[in-house]
């Protein structure tokens, strides 16, 4: 990552069609002229997505000038499929890797017991190792990021031993941290707090993803497990749930009055959860004043 604070960035997932490929292809020359310090890719829990993930990340690479992080997760893989993709990235140059527990596969027989690695802090470990065996051409390796949740993780209600669990990460070699999406800053900064008192200072980058529409909003609840809804938010939704424009605006503004409150609060960088699409993060980008750099040439994606 470049070493300026706060950073912008963006999530994006594998597209699985030709057709949602064209969309995240313009989605990112769009998103591109703003220069974001990174874009990251996220990684399916298991079969040909994954392969998806790893091209899409080459592509990025080579044919723009965004420096994509992909997501690697412990569901599903041994230490040799693992090393194999460090390998691989590593001859391509990507500078850093979110290392994550990884969601349960819903559609294949799944044991945990049989994964390499039991949880993020093992990966963690493997990918230092791996950076101390000299296998990357950048001297410092891998930048390894890990995943924080302001709202706690649903798997570990003991928010004390929780927190004990990221602090491993950190020990074993992460050097920030993205987020969780959530809709209350309060949250986010008690989190941040609670992370000094743990011993925990890399930077902290929030997850934002802006709601654009009641579908969207509802399928967040399911796969974002316990995120909690403020009151105003509702709300605001509830005025406008028959109007689709007057929710994306709803959605788009209240991702916006959370920005501008996490960067007068001192935010390390926020990441956007985009789904994708680039207008509703194109929206809070030019509100936010950040300029686009038009000088920058459109790349060939
Ligand atoms: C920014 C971000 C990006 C994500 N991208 C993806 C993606 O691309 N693909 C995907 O499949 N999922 C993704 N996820 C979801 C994530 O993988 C799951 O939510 C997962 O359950 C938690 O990931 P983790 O990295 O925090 O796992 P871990 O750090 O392994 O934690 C998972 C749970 O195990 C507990 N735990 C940790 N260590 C121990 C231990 N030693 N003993 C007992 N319990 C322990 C933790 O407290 C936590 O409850 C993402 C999440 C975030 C926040």
């Amino acid at each position: 990552m470049r070493g300026d604070f706060p950073t912008f960035s963006f999530e994006f997932f594998p597209p699985k069609t030709p057709e949602a490929a064209e969309i995240l292809y313009q989605t990112i020359r769009d998103l591109e002229l703003y220069m974001p310090h990174f874009i990251s890719v996220t990684y399916g829990a298991g079969g040909s997505t994954r392969d998806l993930t790893h091209d899409l990340v080459e592509r990025i690479q080579h044919t723009t000038k965004l420096d994509p992080i992909p997501h690697l997760t412990c569901v599903c893989h041994n230490e040799e499929e693992v090393e194999a993709i460090l390998v691989r990235y590593a001859r391509s140059a990507i500078g850093n890797i979110l290392a994550l527990g990884g969601d349960r596969p819903r559609d294949i027989p799944y044991d945990k017991s049989r994964d390499s690695f039991q949880h993020a802090v093992d990966l963690v470990e493997f990918i230092r190792r791996f950076n101390e065996s000299g296998a990357h051409p950048d001297r410092r390796g891998f930048g390894i990021g890990v995943a924080g949740f302001p709202e706690g993780h649903p798997a570990t209600p003991n928010r004390l031993v929780e927190m004990d669990h990221l602090k491993a990460k950190v020990d074993a070699g992460a050097d920030y941290m993205v987020t969780q999406l959530f809709f209350d800053n309060r949250d986010f900064f008690d989190f941040r707090e609670r992370c000094v008192l743990a011993g925990i200072h890399i930077p902290i980058i929030a997850g934002i993803m802006p709601i654009t529409s009641m579908s969207g909003f509802k399928r967040i609840a399911e796969l974002a497990g316990g995120a909690r809804f403020p009151a105003k938010l509702l709300r605001a939704l509830q005025r406008c749930e028959n109007d689709p424009e007057g929710v994306r605006r709803v959605g788009v503004h209240f991702a916006l009055e959370q920005c501008h409150d996490l960067l007068d609060n001192n935010v390390a960088g926020i990441h956007f959860y985009t789904l994708n699409r680039s207008d509703a993060t194109r929206v809070i980008f030019d509100s936010l004043g950040i300029p686009r750099r038009r000088s920058v040439q459109v790349s060939a994606i």
